[in-house]
Formats: C-alpha cells, structure tokens, sequence
C-alpha cells in the first residue's frame, strides 16, 4: 500500500468525482478512479446532461454550476415549453426551452405539484432545471480536483477485482495489471461492496428484500442524442441496414427535447429500452440496437415532425443511459414510507440531503410519475454498507428501496451524497475511526458550513 494515499473513490460519476472532491479539500490524500476518459459518468458519457429540479442541490452542486457559468454557453436554465400533441404546433413529448429569466436558485424545487395532466400551468412556472455541456462538465471537474492539490484522478482505469488484503486494507485489481491500495474506500460503482460480501440486489429480482409492491421490471434505458441545426432542411438518409418501417415502430416514444444554450437540441427517449430487454443482451448487442434504434426514432421524427427537417443527427452518446442497476443492502435502506413522510415527518437524526424528484418509472405499460407532498431526507446511514466499516457507498447503488431509487437517483442528489461521503472521510481519518462511528452532528455541521441544506423550511441557502 502507498501509505500516503488515503482514501480511494471508485467510479468518477456525479457522486464520485464530489466525494473526491470533497475529501480532498479537507486535505484527504485522494485518488479518484475511472474507467471512462472522462469524469461524470451518466451525466456526461451517457448524455444525460439535464439537472432536473431538485432541493437541496446547493454544496457543491451549486459552486459547480457557477464554474461551469464561467464558460460561454455552457449552461442553461430551463423551463417546460409544448408538451405533447395537444400543443398548438404538436410535439413528440415535452419540449424544454431556455429561459434567462431563471436562476438556479429556481431549480431547486420540485414538490408540492399535483401530475403535469391536470396543471400543466403550474409545472411551467415551478420547474426548472439546468442543462450543461458535458465536455464543460468533464473540465470543470479536473480543475476543481486539481486545485485541491490532493487528489490524482485516474482515467481509463477499470477496477477489476477487489479484496481485503488484510485487516487494515482494501485492494483492487485494475485492468492494465497493476493494483492499488488504502484503508478507506467510497464506492460509487458497487462492484467493491460486492466484492467485500456486502448483499446486492438489482431491482428486478424476486429475492431483492426491498420491493414495495410495484411492477416487476427494471426502469427504462435510454440512449441519448443531439441535434443540431442546418441551413438548408432535409430528412437524412437511412443507413441500409435500418429499415424504411422500422421493427419496433409500434413501441416509438414520446421524448423530452432541452434546447442547449447554442442551439442544439437534446433528445432523451423515454425510454429506448425496456430495462429487462436491455439487461438480458450482451452489451456489444445492445449498444449496436441502440444506435439503430436512434437512426430509426430520429427518422420518424423528421418525417412526422417536418421541424426536425432543420437539423441533423449531430452525436449519438457513446454509453446508454441504465436508470437502474442494483442496490447495496446498507444499515437503513429508504423506503416509499421515507418519502411519503417527508423530512419533518422522518424521525432520522442523521439526515445528510435533501431529495424531492417524484416516484417515477419509464417503460411500456409502467410508465408513471407520482409526485411528492414534502422534500425528504436521506440519512447517512444509507451510506453504510452492511458489514464493512472502511467502505461507504455514495451514488445511486446506496441503501434505497427499488421505489425510493426511482425518487433520489438525480444527479445533484448523487452529487450532494457525494460531498457527504467524501465529508465524513474526513472527519472518520481525523478520529481515526470507521466510518460507522464518524459524528454525525459534525457531519451535519460541516454540511451546513458547506451551504447544504438540511432541513425543508429552508428552501434555498443560497
Ligand atoms: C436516461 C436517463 C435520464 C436521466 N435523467 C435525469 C435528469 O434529467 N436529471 C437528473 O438529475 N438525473 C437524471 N437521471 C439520473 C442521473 O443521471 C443518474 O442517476 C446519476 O447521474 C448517477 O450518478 P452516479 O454517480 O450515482 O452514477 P454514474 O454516473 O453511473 O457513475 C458511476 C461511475 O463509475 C464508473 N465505473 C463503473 N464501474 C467501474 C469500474 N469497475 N472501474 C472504474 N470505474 C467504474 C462509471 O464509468 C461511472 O463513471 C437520468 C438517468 C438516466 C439513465
């Protein structure tokens, strides 16, 4: 082991590259390893570069935003435009249009509304998000990492296997040969907590103890693109081996479009995929039906909707967007009864975000979107994985049930775990204690510090 490295975060997403960032500007010698060339995983790989509405997303979130602010159209804040075909020029979905008369101190609430069918009014004046580029959001993030002075980020480097090498350290197999090692690990990819015997399950599974009664099926996957706008309209040609009556044209979606600040458009089917009909591919099979699944949607678009005549297909992202994956059984798992209750109901003294995205599935016949009364917390305890005291777990595997997950998978949710993750590494190596017995009010403390918000009647610190 490297005795100088103090902390290891596997996966370089939303959640990761904030705990990374968090732990390193308290001084923890961090690294920080990713598979991908880039950092932001989901959100920039996979093209889901959309911050839906969504409290408490001030911490890092918000200085983030503001880096990002720094770079001409960069990012944009949104609001609902057309929705659907009821619209005076119909729309294949929602349409999502720049707004500069929002700030993101307007994106930071989405509760209290009733289902978009009967006040779409209201959603137009209350939700707003943030749409980024995600090249931006890769750069930004090296650069706050670097500033730090603490943390080496490592790219294109795949944890392959994990082990307890002994009582003091937990060490990973990379795929070029090599292995790195220290006493403290966040995991944002799930294969560590695996690897270390704590119990996963993938949403689906009839064992998975923490199902609530929904539909079976694995949420919907989606693969993203872009288009850009052209001078001269025309419908772009087929490659040969799409057909002209597409194999599963009955099944095309409704999309939700978000202009980007140069004119581009984001295109964000929902879903592309069942989530069990993506999962039981092999991936070079899906990623391939992916593409042409784009190539025929995007077709479809131009031919119905002639507006789409003035772009093209600019880029398809080059991973799929898997809204779920599975779940690591963590020392309180939240649950549909968490968000019901909402942070002034909950009895958790330990609560480290805030969340209020509504329940919400895509995929044929299950598609739905329940909103919620009241923001909720999650408690830290959902970043303690059952029986492994060196180990928290940040991101969207953390401990929620299949139902909670489909609420508090957004990325500056995952971003705000993230900051408490990395937060309470610090305070674990200051004690020098496990993370099971960090002082949580200090946590607490520190978060607040952060300009994390913490409790619901504070709808904003910013
Ligand atoms: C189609 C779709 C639409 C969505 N829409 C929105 C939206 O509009 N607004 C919103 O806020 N949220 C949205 N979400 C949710 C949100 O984007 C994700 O839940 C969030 O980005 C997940 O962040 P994460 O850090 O938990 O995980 P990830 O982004 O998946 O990060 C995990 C990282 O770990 C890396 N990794 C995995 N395994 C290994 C390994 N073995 N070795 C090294 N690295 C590894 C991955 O490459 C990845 O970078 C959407 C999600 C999807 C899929």
């Amino acid at each position: 082991m490297d005795d100088d490295v103090q902390l290891i975060v596997a996966g370089g997403g939303s959640a990761g590259t904030m705990a990374a960032l968090s732990a390193a500007r308290f001084g923890i010698q961090t690294i920080l390893i990713e598979r991908e060339s880039q950092l932001g995983g989901t959100s920039t790989v996979a093209g889901v570069n959309c911050w839906e509405p969504a409290v408490g997303a001030t911490g890092l979130p918000y200085e983030f935003y503001q880096r990002m602010r720094e770079i001409p159209e960069a990012v944009g804040i949104y609001s609902l435009g057309r929705y659907g075909s009821n619209s005076p020029i119909p729309f294949p979905g929602a349409e999502n249009i720049l707004d500069p008369r929002f700030t993101y101190a307007d994106t930071l609430r989405r509760y209290g509304l009733k289902g978009i069918s009967i006040e779409i009014d209201k959603y137009r004046q209350q939700l707003h998000g943030v749409i980024f580029e995600p090249d931006v959001w890769h750069r930004t993030a090296v650069q706050m990492l670097k500033e730090t002075g603490c943390c080496s980020v490592w790219l294109n480097k795949e944890i392959k296997d994990v082990r307890r090498k002994n009582d003091k350290t937990i060490e990973a197999a990379l795929n070029d040969g090599s292995h790195v090692a220290a006493r403290r690990w966040i995991d944002t990819t799930g294969l560590v907590a695996c690897r270390l015997g704590a119990r996963c399950f993938l949403g689906n599974n009839p064992q998975n103890p923490y199902l609530e009664g929904e539909p079976a099926g694995l949420n919907g996957v989606t693969r993203i693109f872009r288009i850009s706008p052209v001078d001269v309209p025309r419908i772009e040609p087929l490659a040969d081996d799409i057909p002209e009556q597409c194999w599963w044209q009955k099944d095309f979606p409704a999309m939700v479009c978000t202009l980007y600040p140069n004119g581009d458009r984001h295109c964000n089917m929902l879903p592309t995929f069942e989530g069990n009909e993506f999962m039981a591919m092999p991936p070079e099979i899906a990623d391939r039906e992916g593409l042409r699944r784009v190539a025929s949607y995007w077709h479809f678009l131009q031919t119905h909707y002639t507006e789409f005549q003035h772009y093209r297909l600019a880029k398809i992202f080059p991973r799929s967007g898997i809204r779920e994956t599975f779940q690591v059984e963590c020392e309180y798992m939240l649950k549909t009864e968490d968000l019901l209750l909402g942070c002034r109901r909950q009895s958790h003294s330990d609560i480290i975000a805030l969340a209020d995205h509504a329940r919400d599935t895509h995929g044929r016949g299950k598609s739905h979107c329940t909103e919620l009364a009241w923001p909720y917390g999650i408690p830290y305890r959902c970043l303690l994985p059952k029986g492994c005291p060196d180990l928290l777990i940040a991101g969207r595997i953390a401990g929620f049930s299949k139902a909670a997950a489909s609420s508090c998978r957004l990325a500056r949710t995952m971003m705000m775990l993230g900051e408490a993750a990395g937060i309470a590494t610090a305070l674990a190596v200051e004690h020098k204690c496990g993370f099971p017995d960090v002082d949580v009010r200090a946590l607490r403390d520190l978060l607040r510090r952060q300009r994390v918000t913490l409790e619901s009647d504070m709808e904003s610190s910013l």
